[in-house]
């Protein structure tokens, strides 16, 4: 099996480095959002908003239909771009947690095959870089206003709107950078996380936009016991003052960090206009949750435009100073997002929404303008991939595999995975999502919550693509149940994830 893997892996390295054509160890740039939702950009056919330059970057390259994460929130995404592993192998399970950095790092092996690496903007792993040359990081989550960057020496307030910040920390990068070598460059991107805060030249840009509720925005939750006890929704969960900014208190918390420039455009907008239509309107009921899921939206777009601005910023600066040839452009957010469907925020749960991942990327001479790819994907091939792409062998212990046969014009005939594996941990606190693994097909997701929320689900994709009708169970479900279910175990075993198989055969 071994032997067939190494094989595999040569034959891949022999197609990317001749029939593609490749250039000698190409530059990489990868753009890594957070909490970006594939349903609110235009390139995956959103009408919520333009996104004029992620769209560049699917014009000229390969949009990922069926990207998916592996476990959805912030951090352990990070650790599963860094390692290809899955949390339960790379140790980073939960956000609170504090990443062992000591391990095998993709960049790590980019670094001593000639790359000379940087990772700059929201890292979020608890611990400080390794693996990187250069690195200037947020603190923590990070602020949208006047944020903290930690560097190797010191800690930093810089004053200004973060996704200017750190696409301007890029450019001076890229400035600086020694050219003898390839580059390998980390953005990482505070927006789109909450609690949305625009920068100042785009609030207001969409008030004249009214957006229509998903589908599943009033879902009773009906057969499932996990969307039934969970914490995120627009209704009870989001806060008024904190997230959708009604009478903030602007003394202290993140506006205390504001100048009192910024101070004034924010209450301006905040306060004398739109927590004045809040107290006018006494909203109350659905109203008042419609209300606020039309300001969500509006903040949160108002804040994606900053970081489309500045990604057709950073793919000028590749323009003009003669680099786009030759260097490789990724757009991925760390997860999807709940835009409203099923009345939620945030992430975490096996559902579409959340499972998948915007993942676009621009390859030079390899990849088709405007192609796309249906294939599952996983986040854990994103490691493989990009050492692939710059001619480092792949380690056998890494878990994905790399996507760089479905960049081939006929991938009909590649052999790809047909089942993905995904396991979430981080409960109670937030949001209250059970813990849960499952396994997802083209066609079904079969999930086992545990713990408290002990329960099944399975929903049939094609005939209920907005996932409200649970069939586990149900007559008729018996067989494809009992094939999800033979898959699952197979893949628990082939990841190594003992803590799952343990409750799988609990019962
Ligand atoms: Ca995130």
């Amino acid at each position: 099996m071994k032997t067939m893997k190494r094989l595999s892996w040569l034959l891949l390295a022999l197609i990317a480095n001749t029939s593609f054509g490749q250039k000698k160890q190409p530059n990489i740039i990868f753009i890594f959002s957070d909490d970006h939702a594939y349903q609110t950009i235009s390139a995956y056919g959103s009408t919520l908003a333009q996104t004029p330059n992620i769209d560049r970057i699917a014009r000229q390259g390969t949009l990922f239909k069926n990207a998916l994460v592996t476990n959805s929130i912030c951090g352990p995404s990070r650790a599963t771009l860094l390692t290809g592993k899955y949390s339960h192998v790379n140790g980073y399970t939960l956000n609170e947690k504090k990443f062992n950095v000591g391990q095998q790092l993709f960049p790590k092996l980019l670094q001593q095959n000639g790359y000379q690496t940087a990772w700059i903007g929201k890292w979020h792993l608890g611990n400080l870089p390794e693996g990187f040359d250069f690195w200037r990081i947020l603190n923590n989550q990070g602020q949208y206003y006047n944020p903290d960057f930690i560097s190797p020496t010191d800690t930093t307030k810089v004053e200004g709107y973060v996704t200017n910040i750190i696409t301007q920390f890029s450019v001076d990068w890229l400035n600086h950078r020694d050219t003898s070598k390839p580059f390998f460059l980390v953005v990482g991107e505070k927006a789109t996380h909450r609690e949305w805060l625009p920068d100042l030249q785009d609030l207001g840009a969409y008030d004249n936009k009214t957006f229509p509720l998903p589908p599943t925005f009033r879902d009773d939750y009906k057969n499932r016991t996990a969307a039934q006890n969970q914490d995120m929704t627009i209704d009870k969960t989001m806060r008024l003052k904190e997230d959708l900014k009604v009478h903030a208190n602007y003394e202290k918390g993140i506006y205390g960090r504001f100048t009192p420039e910024q101070k004034k455009v924010y209450q301006a907008y905040y306060e004398d206009k739109i927590s004045k239509e809040f107290d006018e309107k006494k909203l109350s009921g659905d109203a008042l949750v419609e209300w606020k899921y039309q300001r969500y939206l509006k903040d949160y777009l108002s804040t994606a435009r900053s970081l489309d601005r500045n990604i057709g910023a950073l793919l000028d600066y590749l323009d003009k100073n003669g680099l786009a040839d030759n260097t490789i452009v990724i757009y991925a957010s760390d997860q999807g997002f709940y835009m409203g469907e099923h009345g939620w925020f945030d992430k975490r749960f096996m559902y579409e929404e959340s499972l998948r991942t915007p993942f676009i990327i621009k390859y030079p001479g390899v990849t088709k303008p405007g192609s796309t790819v249906n294939q599952l994907m996983l986040n854990i091939d994103w490691a493989p991939t990009i050492l692939q792409i710059a001619g480092v062998k792949v380690p056998a212990d890494i878990q994905g595999a790399s996507f760089l046969p479905l960049l081939q014009p006929n991938t009909d005939k590649v052999s790809w995975r047909k089942a993905a594996y995904y396991h979430y941990y981080e409960f109670p606190e937030p949001h209250h999502v059970y813990p849960h693994f499952g396994v997802r097909t083209e066609q079904y997701t079969l999930i086992r919550f545990y713990g408290a929320g002990d329960s099944w689900e399975l929903y049939d994709l094609k005939k209920d693509p907005h996932q409200v009708n649970n069939i586990y169970g149900n007559k008729g479900t018996e067989q494809i149940t009992a094939n999800l279910k033979a898959t699952l175990k197979k893949l628990i075993l082939q990841y190594k994830d003992e803590e799952a198989l343990k409750i799988l055969e609990s019962r």
